[in-house]
């Protein structure tokens, strides 16, 4: 990697300027295939949560870039990831002692 070569969309006068790495937008889709039919998604894709990691699908929750559609921060992430753990098993012990779980 020597240079890049910059194209002025308004005038088509082109340029080369020397740079030695170039790192790629490569824009963001939510990975949500896995769990596409079971709960919803917006129109982009993310999994719809509400409360914080509940998805539509009681029982389920989500979590990190997946539902993200504002953050999409590795400590945002895993917040989040720690937010759902704690719900998950709150839920799973609610079940247990045959509690009424509120979704
Ligand atoms: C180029 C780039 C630079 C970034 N820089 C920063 C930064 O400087 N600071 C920052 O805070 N954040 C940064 N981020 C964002 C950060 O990486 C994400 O917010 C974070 O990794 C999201 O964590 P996650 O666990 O939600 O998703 P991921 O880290 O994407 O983890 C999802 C995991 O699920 C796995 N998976 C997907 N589908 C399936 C399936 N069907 N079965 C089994 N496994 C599956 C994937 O392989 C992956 O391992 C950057 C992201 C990119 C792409």
């Amino acid at each position: 990697m020597t240079a890049i070569v910059l194209k002025d969309t308004l005038t088509g006068e082109t340029s080369r300027r020397p740079v030695a790495g170039v790192f790629m937008a490569i824009g963001h889709r939510p990975n949500s295939d896995l769990v596409r039919d079971w709960v919803e998604l917006d129109p982009a894709g993310y999994i719809r949560t509400h409360r914080e990691v509940r998805t539509t699908r009681r029982g389920v929750f989500a979590c990190g870039d997946v539902q993200d559609t504002e953050y999409r921060q590795a400590i945002s992430a895993a917040g989040s990831g720690c937010m759902a753990a704690i719900q998950a098993e709150r839920y799973l012990a609610a079940l247990e002692a045959g509690a009424e779980v509120e979704w």
